[in-house]
Parts: structure tokens; C-alpha cells; sequence
């Protein structure tokens, strides 16, 4: 096996959202048995040295018992204690007294918060009217805890010149300087996300590189690897190699939606992506395919050139944003829509 340590992420809860940009791609709410927990544990646990429990792939904390939530996570982990990532649940925080300073107490330092421009654009790409106003309620929340916000933004062709708004008004919150007094500094950026799930949708409106504002480029996630489609279509024209993920790392990642279906963290959680189902097969098989790769997309994946995915699917005069492997998942799963897996 090589792999000795898995993260088990079960989507038990759902999320009060529905992002515009969601990578993962909408999926409804839907209770898991009290026990599902420890049962999809139990048949990971003679596989893996070490399994991190995450009671959540969407929203954390968005359970009513949070903090016997966390415990019980802990508990379930294998040799392993799950990570907080910097990560919160806004909708809780504005409607929970208590759990602002519970996220103290564990020692969260920074929460990070997403906008995509002003009230209206934020509350509909959200998909939750009061959405931007919970946002900024959210901020002053955590500050009054000692925990510094840090504001994400998703930019595109639409809400671009709204970005350079949402920084200004970071500045008049004096966020800078109030997150300095906590002894660390504001942190502000921007990207794109990545281009599959809900966010495969905006490619009409995916922003370009040159349409970048010049106040954003400092706030830029990796800007200087951001490249036109244009120029990753000139440069991958005739490449031989694959685009299809790869699980490099010593650990393994694996998603399990509130149907018991597995995934890895690759890309959205559609029906050619999926390992298996964990209530219908057994579980050696299924952890054979995820370590051998072996699954009907990734098999797809892996015969076709990433040359002729650029030759059917790239736009050769776009000027469009992306990383190289952002670009690569778009275009693998625009082939992947095309077969009938
Ligand atoms: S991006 Fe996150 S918060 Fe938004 S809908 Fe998807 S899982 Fe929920």
C-alpha cells in the first residue's frame, strides 16, 4: 500500500450555500445515519496507519452541535488529530453567540472569508440574500475574538472593477491595521478558482489577463503563473503527455457525498468521477481503484494527448486566465462530458 495515511472527508451535513464558483458542484442536503460516521471509519481502518476524520467537505462547523462535532471527529481519527484549515462557517458565526469564541479557544488564527464584489453580486453568487452583509458582520466577529479575517475574492469579467471596491473598503475597516494590533498582518487576494463544478459556467465570462485591475495585482494569487489560453494552446498544440490527475503525495485524499459515493479531491463530484459507492461494493476493491487510479475517467483521462484535448476543446484566440493545471481540468472534463461514462 502506498499509502499510509488517508483524509476521509464525508459530506454529513451540506452547506447553507450555493456558490456561483463552486468547484465542487451543487448537491442538495441530505441527512447521513446517525452511525455513518464510525461505519465508513471502521472499513478504512485495517488500510491506513492513519485516517484524519473530517465530518464535512462543504461548509465546516454547520452542524447545530458543533463543538461535540469536533470532539467526535477527533475521536474517530486514527493516529491522526484533522485540521482546521483557517476555515469557518460565516452563516454560524453571525447566528451563534458561542461560536466565535469556541474558534478561539481552538486557537484558530485566521478565518477566511469569501466575497465576489459588492452587497448585490456577492449576495447573489452566494445565493443567499444577506449573504455580503454576513460577511462584514462575520469580520468584525472574529476581530472582537482576536482572530484576524482574511477576505477572499473571486474575480471575473463581471465583478472585476467591484474587487477594487471591496479592497478599498478593506482599508476603510482599517483591516490592516486592526489585524496588525493582533500581531499579524490582513491578508487580501484574489483569483480565478478553478474552472469546473458550478464555475464551469462562468466561462463566458472567465476574466482575462490583460482585464486584471492593476490595484489587484499585488492581492493576485500566483499571478506570474497565470497564462492566456491563447499561449497554453500554442504550447500544448501537439503535447504528447496526459492531463489527468495524479495522487503524488504520501497521503490520500477521499471524498464520501451523503449517497456513500467516493471521490477523490481532484476535481467536481460528478458521476464520472466517482470511485465507487461504499454501501454496494466492497471495500478492497474500492481502494484498489483509488490507489491503482483505476477508474473509468482517469482511464479516459489517461488516452487521450493533451494535445488533441487542446485541439478539440481550446479557444486558440481566448484570452482567458488560468494555471496551467486549472486549463488542463477544463479541458479533461469538457472531453469527459463528451463520452458516455
Ligand atoms: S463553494 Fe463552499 S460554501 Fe460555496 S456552495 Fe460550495 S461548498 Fe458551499
Amino acid at each position: 500500500m502506498p499509502f499510509q495515511s488517508l483524509s476521509l472527508c464525508v459530506d454529513l451535513y451540506g452547506c447553507p450555500n450555493r456558490c456561483r464558483h463552486c468547484w465542487l458542484g451543487h448537491m442538495p442536503n441530505r441527512a447521513m445515519a446517525p452511525d455513518a460516521d464510525a461505519r465508513i471509519v471502521e472499513r478504512f481502518k485495517p488500510h491506513f496507519e492513519r485516517i484524519a476524520f473530517y465530518s464535512w467537505l462543504r461548509e465546516p462547523d454547520f452542524c447545530p452541535d458543533y463543538r461535540a462535532r469536533w470532539e467526535r471527529d477527533k475521536a474517530l481519527s486514527v493516529n491522526a488529530v484533522p485540521k482546521r484549515f483557517e476555515l469557518a462557517s460565516f452563516w454560524r458565526l453571525v447566528r451563534d453567540p458561542d461560536y466565535a469564541p469556541f474558534l478561539k479557544e481552538l486557537g484558530v488564527p485566521a478565518v477566511q472569508l469569501t466575497f465576489f464584489g459588492l452587497e448585490e453580486t456577492t449576495d447573489r453568487y452566494v445565493g443567499r440574500k444577506g449573504a455580503f452583509r454576513e460577511l462584514l458582520r462575520a469580520t468584525e466577529l472574529l476581530l472582537d475574538q482576536g482572530i484576524r479575517p482574511r477576505w477572499q475574492g473571486f474575480i471575473n469579467e463581471e465583478n472585476r472593477e467591484e474587487l477594487v471596491s471591496l479592497l478599498a473598503l478593506s482599508e476603510e475597516l482599517e483591516l490592516p491595521r486592526r489585524c496588525e494590533a493582533l500581531g499579524g498582518e490582513f491578508r487580501f487576494f484574489v483569483h480565478t478558482g478553478s474552472c469546473d463544478g458550478e464555475a464551469r459556467k462562468l466561462y463566458p465570462i472567465w476574466i482575462r489577463r490583460d482585464h486584471i485591475p492593476a490595484p489587484l495585482i499585488p492581492h493576485f494569487l500566483d499571478y506570474d503563473a497565470l497564462w492566456p489560453e491563447r499561449e497554453l494552446c500554442r504550447l500544448w498544440r501537439d503535447a504528447p503527455g496526459s492531463a489527468a490527475p495524479h495522487n503524488d503525495g504520501e497521503e490520500l485524499v477521499l471524498y464520501v457525498s451523503n449517497e456513500y459515493d467516493l471521490y477523490f479531491n481532484f476535481t467536481h463530484m460528478r458521476p464520472e468521477w466517482r470511485i465507487g459507492n461504499l454501501n454496494e461494493e466492497p471495500i478492497d476493491e474500492l481502494i484498489r481503484r483509488a490507489v491503482e487510479e483505476d477508474t473509468p475517467a482517469l482511464r479516459a483521462a489517461r488516452a487521450v494527448p493533451l494535445g488533441e484535448l487542446v485541439q478539440r476543446y481550446g479557444s486558440p484566440a481566448s484570452e482567458r486566465a488560468f494555471s496551467p493545471e486549472d486549463y488542463q481540468a477544463y479541458l479533461l472534463n469538457r472531453h469527459l462530458e463528451q463520452l458516455s461514462l
